[in-house]
């Protein structure tokens, strides 16, 4: 995943003419000495950029609009160090297609008591100039995240941090393109999914490409190419003494490095951000792509099994929201429970394709049959997932909007060996347990299919729905199940409602 210092949000301060030029220029050093502080926080992954303080209605649309047209600017930070009249940015506001964080901070940690005096109160209005500020984007109800708090601390750069996350993977969706080989696993409702609704609100889009023409680039990979890629296999994880022994080894992994190449130089030609591929339509691929879905999720593609397209984009907007963090990403699903009066568990895998970036350690390569699809055996990396805090996430299309739902889980150590499970996993107790965790996704609508990440937290999600403009559901370990269903059922009146109160 590329860093995501390539982007930049900028931050925007506002005033007002009425000061005088001496006050405006303290409050652009001020400004700036803050900018420059969030720039080089190590919880702030983007570049931050001090922009003029916007004084007048003209400015504050110019800015607006210049932040629209810029290719790297993937949101903006407001700050109101004076009172900056709001009408003034109802124009600009209007035109923004841009997330804002609204930063509530003070220039100043604590009031200078023996010396305070009406030119420090003049200079340092953050307290009233931000609640005007605040009125005019409730009065347009506009999404937007607020951030509290003295500039200088690590928890209020966290929050901003998160907030950029969710902003650059908002900013990846918008005209990335995922790529479906075959339609959705015949007969499944979940993975199914309104795609133009999907293009309209959240800026991706999904088509579908032969399986035939993936196939052919597949058959075009050489002998000597595949063979290189094989080593490479070799050299990166461990071959177990079964896999090796197998007769017909050799050719099985030629076979799926061939496929990992193909699709590779599919998805780069094509410019896709990610993939979805079905074992219901694999017409001239040998195997179902095993190993390849877990390297290519690896260097950050999005992926969805049996057509789950919806999936495949969030596993990709995670990816992003994790860059450079500690705690892998991968497509995920509930597969079975094991139940225990003291505390349940899940165990989470795929047929094949759990991303590495979650392995415990060296994954190990092996080639076994798959009971469904007809293919011969597929290659696949095998490992477990390290303990420690996670959680899954699903979007869901539920008819007249998007859903967003999340649950917070801890992954497990793996309790006993599972000598003949050859597929990678992960073991999780979700918050506050099992039972009344699913009670509620199920009560959601919520998907078999996740993104499973230990790098993405709650805050990231909350902020992108936010972001996004769509439901969000959380179930963690203050979720109370009669609460969380009243929740639901005031949000089908709200979504209702919503879209006539916006301007
Ligand atoms: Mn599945």
């Amino acid at each position: 995943m590329q860093s995501l210092r390539t982007y930049e949000v900028w931050f925007v301060t506002g005033s007002q003419r009425l000061y005088g030029p001496e006050t405006l220029k303290q409050v652009a050093a001020n400004s700036q000495e803050i900018a420059k502080a969030l720039d080089s926080s190590p919880t702030i992954p983007v570049r931050v950029v001090f922009k003029p303080v916007a004084k007048a209605p003209e400015e504050v649309s110019e800015l607006c609009q210049e932040a629209n047209a810029a290719s790297d600017c993937i949101g903006l930070i407001t700050w109101c160090h004076t009172f900056s009249p709001s009408k003034m940015w109802i124009n600009g506001l209007k035109l923004l297609r841009k997330p804002i964080a609204h930063l509530h901070t003070q220039h100043n940690r604590e009031i200078p008591w023996s010396t305070i005096d009406m030119d420090f109160m003049n200079l340092n209005q953050a307290a009233h100039g931000d609640r005007e500020h605040g009125f005019i984007m409730s009065r347009m109800r506009l999404s937007r995240k607020v951030v509290v708090g003295f500039w200088e601390e690590t928890r209020l750069q966290g929050q901003l941090g998160a907030w950029c996350r969710a902003a650059a993977a908002w900013h990846d969706w918008q005209g990335a393109k995922f790529c479906r080989f075959g339609d959705n696993m015949r007969e499944v409702a979940v993975t199914e999914g309104d795609k133009v609704a999907a293009q309209m609100q959240f800026g991706y889009s999904v088509n579908g490409y032969g399986v035939g023409d993936l196939a052919e680039l597949v058959s075009q990979v050489s002998e000597s190419e595949a063979g290189k890629l094989v080593s490479e296999y070799e050299a990166s994880y461990t071959v177990p003494a079964a896999t090796a022994n197998l007769p017909n080894v050799r050719q099985s992994l030629l076979e799926a490095a061939r496929i990992e190449l193909g699709l590779r130089a599919s998805l780069t030609n094509g410019g896709f951000k990610g993939f979805t591929d079905t074992f219901e339509d694999l017409h001239g691929l040998v195997q179902l792509p095993g190993i390849a879905a877990q390297r290519l999720m690896a260097d950050g593609f999005g992926f969805g099994a049996e057509g789950d397209w919806k999936t495949c984009a969030l596993v990709r907007a995670m990816k992003v929201m994790a860059a450079g963090l500690r705690g892998g990403t991968s497509f995920m699903e509930d597969y079975t429970y094991h139940f225990d009066s003291k505390r349940s568990l899940v165990l989470g895998a795929h047929m094949l394709e759990i991303c590495p970036s979650i392995a415990a350690s060296k994954p190990t390569l092996e080639v076994h049959p798959l009971s469904i699809g007809g293919k011969a055996d597929p290659v696949r990396l095998v490992f477990d997932t390290p303990p420690g805090s996670a959680l899954n996430a699903a979007m869901l299309d539920v008819g007249n909007r998007f859903r967003l739902l999340v649950s917070e889980v801890e992954v497990v150590p793996t309790p006993r060996p599972l000598p003949k499970l050859p597929v990678a996993r992960a073991i999780w107790a979700p918050h506050p347990n099992l039972e009344l965790a699913a009670a509620a996704w199920i009560y959601a609508g919520g998907a078999h299919h996740t993104g499973f990440s230990q790098a993405v937290t709650t805050e990231m999600l909350e902020d992108f729905a936010v972001i996004a403009d769509i439901e969000i559901a959380i179930i963690d370990a203050k979720t109370n199940l009669r609460d969380f269903q009243h929740q639901l059922r005031n949000n089908e009146v709200y979504y209702a409602l919503r879209k006539g109160w916006t301007v």
